[in-house]
C-alpha cells in the first residue's frame, strides 16, 4: 500500500492505491465516503457486472457491464483483474448558473481493469459519493488500433421487483412539427410498472423509478459533447433497463447511431442518484461533480430575466415595434433581457435589429436572437436558417453580433442525439465564448453536465415548455401536473429553459377567450411558483406588457424581484406528478414554493428549518377559488408552517 498526491488543474487528488492481495478476487466494492452506499463490482463466468446497496438495501440488482467494439467483443468471457485501484476524489468549485453556487464534491473512485484473454480491454471508473454513483468505461487501444467503435453497450440497471417508474418516452423520428423530433417534449407517465418500453423507443433521460417502499433513483448521464453520442434507456423485461444509442432515422438518417471514440478513451458518465426520500434527487449536483470545463470563458457572462413576445403574440410579434414594446416591458420589471424569436431577420431586418439592440442598451435590456440550426436534418423553415450549421457563416455572423452588443442566441430545431449532431452543439458553444455569447438551445437534446463544460452553455428546452400551452388546451389542463414532475425529474439535472409564469388568462395578445391560445386554469400564486421551482440561469418569462395593468400588483412586484440564479435549494415534500414544495436561496433570501395537481385541498405541514423563529415572511397562497392573496407572517417557535394548497393553485413564503 502507498500514499502519493497528484495535482492537475485546481483539483487536488489524494491517491490511496490499494493492491489486494488475492489473486482470484471475483467480487470487490467501493464504498461512500459516508459508509452508508455501496457499489459492488464482480465477474461472475467471464461477465462484468455491478450492484447498488444503500443502507444495506439493495437498489440495483446485479446489472450488466460491457461493450461490444470493432476491436472486440468485450461483454463475455472477461476476468476482473485482482488489481483495484482506489481513491478519494474531493472537489470544490463555483458555478453561478446551477441549483448551488458552491460545491464541495467528496466520493471515493474504484478503477476496475477487465481483462480477456489476459489482456487489458476496459476500465470501469466508479465514483460513489453519499447519495450519487457515477461510472464510465475506458476503453483500452488493442494492438495497433487507437480508434474504435462502440456497437452497443450492455450496460444496464436491474431495478429491484415493485418497482414503479416515472418515464418520459422517446418519440419516433422525424415526426411531429416540420419532421422535428424527437427533441425531448413527450409526456411522462407516472407510477408505471417496469417492463414497458415506452412506444417502443424507450425513454430520455433523466428516468426516475420508486422502489417500493424504500427509496427513489433517478439516472441519467453527463459529460456527452462531441466525445460520444446522447443516450437513451431502453425498457426490458424483469424490471431491466439498458443504454440505447440514438435510432437511425434520427437527424434525417444522416450520421451513425454508433459512437466512436479515440484509444484510449472514455464513454460518458452515466450516474445514478438515490435515497429513501426525493431530497438527494432534487439536491444533487453528480451531473456537474465529475466534469471539468472544457474550455474558459471568453469573459464573465451575465445572466438573468427576461420578457419574449413570441409565447403570447407568436410569430407576427416578431416585429419592430412590438420588440421596442417589450424592452420597454422588461425595464419596467428591470429584467435584463428580450428574446427576439423566430423570422426577426425577414419581418425587422439587420439593420433595425441594431438599433433595437441600441435601444435596449440605452435601458439596460440586451437582445438575445433566435436561430434555425438548419442544416438538412428536418424541414423547420422559419428563418434565419443555414447560419449556425456550419463554422463561416455562424462566426461571421456572431462577429456581427458581438459589434452590435447582443447578449446571446437561442437555436433551435437539431437533429437529435447522434454524436454528429452532439458535435455541432459543441461548436456552436465553442464558437459563441469567442464572440462572448450566451446560447440558449430550443427543440433539443437534454443537456448533460454543459454548465460546467461550457461557460457560456445558458439553458436548454428538452421538455414540454410553454409554448404547448399556448398551442393547446390540453397541455394547459396538465400544467400542474407537469410541473410537479419537472423538479423532481428534468430540472434536477440542468437548466431548463421552460418559459412560463405568464400572468395572462389566455395565451395569446389581446388576453382574451375570443381569441385563438389555450386558457390558463392555474392560479396567479401558481405562477410566482414556478419560477422559483423551475431553474435556468437565464429566464425569459412568458409575461407580457399587459401584465402591468391587469394582473395583481402583489404578482407583478413579485415577477420584478425574482432572481434567476440561486446559491442552495431544499427538497421540502412533494410526490411527482401530485405536488412538490421546494425552497431556494439567493443570498439571504429563502423562497419557498409550492404547487399541487391533487384534486381539492392539499393541506400540508411543512418545517422550515431556513426560516429562524420570529422571522418575517410574505405568504403567497390561494383560497379555494384559486384567488391570491399576500400575507405578512411570523415564522414560529418549531419552525413549522402550516399551509394549505388547492388543485392548480401554489404557495410562496419568501423571508423579508
Ligand atoms: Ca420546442
Amino acid at each position: 500500500m502507498k500514499t502519493t498526491f497528484l495535482t492537475k488543474a485546481g483539483l487536488t487528488v489524494v491517491l490511496l492505491l490499494l493492491t489486494y492481495g488475492l489473486a482470484n478476487a471475483r467480487e470487490t466494492r467501493v464504498i461512500s465516503p459516508d459508509g452508508k452506499l455501496v457499489v459492488v463490482i464482480s465477474s461472475e463466468n467471464g461477465l462484468p457486472t455491478y450492484q447498488v446497496i444503500y443502507k444495506d438495501i439493495p437498489f440495483l440488482r446485479k446489472s450488466p457491464l460491457g461493450l461490444n467494439t470493432d476491436i472486440g467483443d468485450f461483454t463475455r468471457d472477461l476476468s476482473l483483474d485482482s488489481t483495484i485501484n482506489l481513491q478519494k476524489i474531493t472537489d470544490h468549485y463555483q458555478l453561478p448558473n446551477i441549483k448551488k453556487s458552491n460545491v464541495h464534491y467528496e466520493a471515493s473512485e474504484g478503477v476496475f481493469t477487465f481483462l480477456k484473454k489476459g489482456k487489458a480491454v476496459f476500465d470501469v471508473i466508479f465514483r460513489v459519493s453519499n447519495n450519487d454513483v457515477a461510472f464510465r468505461y475506458k476503453v483500452y487501444p488493442q494492438g495497433e488500433r487507437l480508434a474504435c467503435v462502440i456497437h452497443q453497450e450492455l450496460t444496464g440497471f436491474a431495478m429491484p421487483d415493485s418497482t414503479t417508474t416515472f418515464l418520459c418516452p422517446q418519440s419516433q423520428t422525424m415526426v411531429g412539427f416540420a419532421r422535428t423530433m424527437p427533441s425531448y417534449e413527450m409526456s411522462y407517465t407516472p407510477d408505471a410498472p417496469t417492463g414497458q418500453n415506452g412506444i417502443g423507443n424507450g425513454y430520455t433521460f433523466p428516468c426516475l423509478f420508486r422502489l417500493n417502499g424504500t427509496g427513489w433513483v433517478l439516472i441519467s448521464e453527463t459529460g456527452v459533447r462531441s466525445n460520444y453520442c446522447g443516450s437513451r434507456l431502453i425498457g426490458h423485461a424483469n424490471g431491466l433497463y439498458s443504454i440505447g444509442f440514438p435510432m437511425e432515422g434520427e437527424n434525417n438518417g444522416n450520421g451513425t447511431v454508433t459512437p466512436g471514440i479515440s484509444l484510449p478513451g472514455y464513454t460518458p458518465w452515466r450516474t445514478l442518484t438515490l435515497g429513501e426520500s426525493l431530497k438527494p434527487i432534487v439536491e444533487t449536483t453528480i451531473p456537474f461533480d465529475v466534469l471539468e470545463p472544457f474550455y474558459e470563458a471568453s469573459k464573465k457572462y451575465e445572466y438573468g430575466r427576461g420578457s419574449w413576445s413570441w409565447i403570447i403574440g407568436m410569430d407576427e410579434s416578431t416585429n419592430f415595434e412590438e420588440q421596442k414594446r417589450y424592452i420597454d416591458f422588461s425595464e419596467a420589471m428591470g429584467y435584463e433581457s428580450v428574446l427576439v424569436d423566430a423570422l426577426w431577420d425577414t419581418q425587422i431586418g439587420r439593420d433595425k435589429i441594431a438599433e433595437l439592440a441600441q435601444y435596449g442598451a440605452g435601458k439596460n435590456v440586451a437582445l438575445f436572437l433566435w436561430y434555425n440550426s438548419n442544416g438538412y436534418w428536418n424541414d423547420a423553415p422559419q428563418s434565419p436558417r443555414g447560419i449556425m450549421d456550419n463554422p463561416a457563416t455562424r462566426r461571421k455572423e456572431m462577429a456581427w453580433m458581438k459589434s452590435i452588443g447582443i447578449r446571446g442566441i437561442k437555436v433551435d430545431f437539431f437533429g437529435g442525439d447522434k454524436q454528429v449532431t452532439l458535435k455541432l452543439y459543441e461548436d456552436i458553444l465553442y464558437d459563441a465564448n469567442d464572440y462572448g455569447l450566451l446560447v440558449i438551445f430550443h427543440g433539443c437534446t437534454l443537456p448533460r453536465g454543459w454548465e460546467r463544460m461550457f461557460p457560456n452553455y445558458a439553458s436548454s428546452e428538452a421538455v414540454r415548455a410553454s409554448e404547448n400551452l399556448h398551442f393547446a388546451q390540453e397541455n394547459c389542463d396538465a400544467e400542474a401536473f407537469n410541473a410537479c414532475l419537472h423538479p423532481f425529474i428534468r430540472n434536477t439535472i440542468g437548466s431548463m429553459d421552460f418559459g412560463g409564469s405568464t400572468l395572462n388568462k389566455y395565451y395569446n395578445s389581446k388576453n382574451s377567450g375570443e381569441m385563438w391560445g389555450g386558457r390558463r386554469i392555474t392560479s396567479d400564486v401558481f405562477a410566482l411558483a414556478t419560477a422559483v421551482l423551475f431553474q435556468s440561469g437565464v429566464q425569459h418569462f412568458a409575461m407580457a406588457p399587459n401584465n402591468l395593468t391587469d394582473a395583481p400588483k402583489w404578482a407583478v412586484d413579485f415577477m420584478k424581484d425574482i432572481p434567476s440564479l440561486w446559491d442552495e435549494v431544499q427538497f421540502i415534500d412533494g410526490y411527482p406528478g401530485k405536488y412538490v414544495v421546494i425552497a431556494r436561496r439567493n443570498a439571504g433570501k429563502w423562497y419557498v414554493a409550492g404547487v399541487s395537481a391533487q384534486k381539492g385541498l392539499l393541506k400540508l405541514k411543512l418545517n422550515l428549518p431556513m426560516i429562524q423563529p420570529g422571522e418575517e415572511c410574505l405568504q403567497y397562497a390561494d383560497d379555494e377559488t384559486l384567488s391570491g392573496k399576500t400575507t405578512l407572517m411570523k415564522m414560529n417557535k418549531k419552525q413549522q408552517l402550516e399551509v394549505t394548497i388547492p388543485e392548480n393553485g401554489g404557495f410562496v413564503l419568501v423571508n423579508e
